[in-house]
């Protein structure tokens, strides 16, 4: 059996190396859907209790993404950027590198028996990424 558990941040990101319009300073506001699933429930009939979900995904929204700015640390800009506030991170911040970034850590936190089963997040209404 599978849950799913929906959330939504507003973040700025810069891409490097990169001639599209997201190698300009610009955000977007995300939509992420996680999915963890559980081959048996737990003794209240639950995988995983949504609020329980809740407590390991919107602490860490709420520290390291929402109203933040990510940009890559190699990238030229990241200097001057980190002077004005914003986040240095070890990878392009890509709705693809985002998206390993949450399941690396959400995956420690889940409880026994309980694994992540799909992580996607949508950079706009139309475009996402998928880890499954
Ligand atoms: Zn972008």
């Amino acid at each position: 059996m599978k849950i799913t558990k929906q959330f939504e941040f507003s973040m700025g990101h810069v891409l490097h190396n990169y001639a599209g319009k997201c190698h300009q300073l610009h955000g977007h506001n995300y939509q992420l859907g996680v999915t963890v699933e559980s081959s048996q429930l737990d003794s209240s009939g639950f995988v995983m209790d949504f609020s329980d979900l809740k407590a390991i995904v919107t602490p860490l929204i709420n520290a390291e993404l929402d109203h933040h700015f990510w940009v890559y640390g190699k990238d030229p800009r990241a200097r001057a950027l980190i002077e004005l506030g914003a986040r240095a991170v070890a990878f392009e911040p890509t709705a693809e590198n985002i998206v390993s970034y949450f399941e690396r850590v959400i995956s420690k936190e889940l409880p026994d028996g309980v694994t992540l089963a799909q992580i996607e997040l949508y950079e706009t209404s139309t475009s996402k990424a998928v880890l499954r």
